[in-house]
């Protein structure tokens, strides 16, 4: 049993709105165990979205639509999945009173367009909208249903929470339930972490994929099961094993920032940090969490990994703080990270790249603050 979205909406395709529908709609079908295999857009256009609803149906049981329901000629999508379907449009008398109700409670004129809206596939089961005019409907087909919402995210998500989530659970028996827990790692390369766990990258349930960020990379599980209990379960040996495999490297779990676990473990040691460096969001990342710093700002003194070590002890005999911490750039692009703190020293080379430079500075963050981490951690 799989899903497919299509979202309509020529405003899609000319990037003048994001597709936050899409998102929505997958998140929900993820709750209720559905699994989606297709999202696909398609602007408001006749022919193009009979065409893309024929394509869902050979790949597709659940295909859901938005957008496109509204009174005006352009909004196309009945005629669209009527075409798909092999059916004719009807007239719907309980949608139309509806959609007479709803503009007589506003108490403003209904335009003759707005029948066009109590129009649907012959058969179909209507999705009556109470916060809006556009009502959404249901084609039942051999293989599943093909399912209309309008295009108004607020329309879209009431329609979908009270009638297409508990339609599709009775529908399709859908008791299954999708977890996810996210291991966050820190300092270390995605390609690295891909060949310490490969082979627990290709398994189907849980499955275990990788989000790379600047210096920082997400270890994504989920599980898929009929009960809460068993996916925790799933969930627990599969993390388990990931943990076991990469070790320190793993920072934290869930929403947890690395700058959040460095302020817990300073808070801990009860040490005190001086920085001196350039600018790097390193500062403001730490201050937004509450460590206080003392911070000077003086960038590209050093030329060699060397003189930053140097500079790192000199700042060490001249302040009160228990940590130092230095960054720096020299001339030619290399930057030195130095850290050190009554456990030990660390010192990360970042050679040059051509990489943009907000990418490359929370690279830089990242490890730094790693490197605070692991000494804080050390015995
Ligand atoms: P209505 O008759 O209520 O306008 P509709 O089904 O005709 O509904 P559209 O005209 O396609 O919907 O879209 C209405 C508005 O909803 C769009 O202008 C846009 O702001 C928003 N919208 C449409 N589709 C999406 C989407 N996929 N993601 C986010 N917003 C969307």
């Amino acid at each position: 049993m799989n899903a497919e979205i299509i979202t309509i909406g020529t405003e899609l395709l000319l990037g003048e709105i994001v597709d936050t529908n899409a998102v929505t709609i997958a998140r929900r079908l993820r709750s209720i165990g559905l699994d989606l295999h297709y999202m696909t857009t398609v602007g408001d256009n006749l022919d193009r979205i009979a065409q893309a609803v024929a394509q869902a149906q050979e790949r597709a049981a659940v295909i859901i639509t938005t957008g496109g329901l509204g009174p005006t000629v352009d909004d196309v999508t009945r005629e669209a999945i009527a075409q798909a379907t092999g059916r004719r449009l009807v007239l719907h008398p309980e949608l139309l009173a509806q959609i007479e109700a709803f503009f007589a409670r506003l108490q403003r004129p209904m335009s003759p367009n707005n029948r066009r809206q109590a129009y649907i596939p012959e058969g179909a089961l209507p999705i009556p909208n109470p916060v809006g005019t556009a009502p959404g409907f249901i084609v039942e087909t051999t293989r599943g249903a093909i399912i209309a919402l309008p295009g108004v995210p607020r329309e879209m998500e009431y329609l979908m929470e009270h009638a297409v989530l508990p339609y599709l659970r009775e529908r399709f028996h859908l008791h299954g339930i999708i977890k996810v827990r996210i291991l966050r790692t820190v300092g270390i390369g995605e390609s690295e972490i891909d060949a310490r766990i490969a082979d627990l990258m290709t398994s189907t349930n849980p499955t275990v994929g990788l989000a790379a960020h600047a210096g920082q990379t997400d270890v994504r599980i989920t599980a898929k099961a009929a009960t809460q209990e068993e996916a925790d379960r799933l969930l627990a040996t599969m993390v388990a094993r990931v943990r076991q495999r990469l070790g320190d490297v793993i920072y934290g779990e869930g929403e947890e920032t690395v700058e959040e676990v460095v302020h817990r473990l300073l808070t801990m040691r009860g040490w005190r940090v001086a920085y001196a460096g350039e600018e790097v969001d390193l500062v403001s990342r730490l201050t937004a969490v509450g460590t206080p710093l003392q911070v000077d700002i003086r960038p590209h003194t050093v030329t060699d990994k060397a003189s930053a070590q140097a500079e790192a002890h000199r700042l060490r005999e001249h302040t009160a703080a228990d940590v130092v911490l230095v960054v720096s750039t020299t001339p030619d692009g290399h930057t030195y990270i130095v850290a050190v703190a009554p456990t030990g020293e660390r010192v990360l080379h970042v050679p040059y790249t051509a990489a943009e430079s907000a990418y490359r500075e929370r690279w830089i963050s990242n490890l730094a603050l790693d490197a605070l981490r692991r000494l804080a951690l050390a015995p």
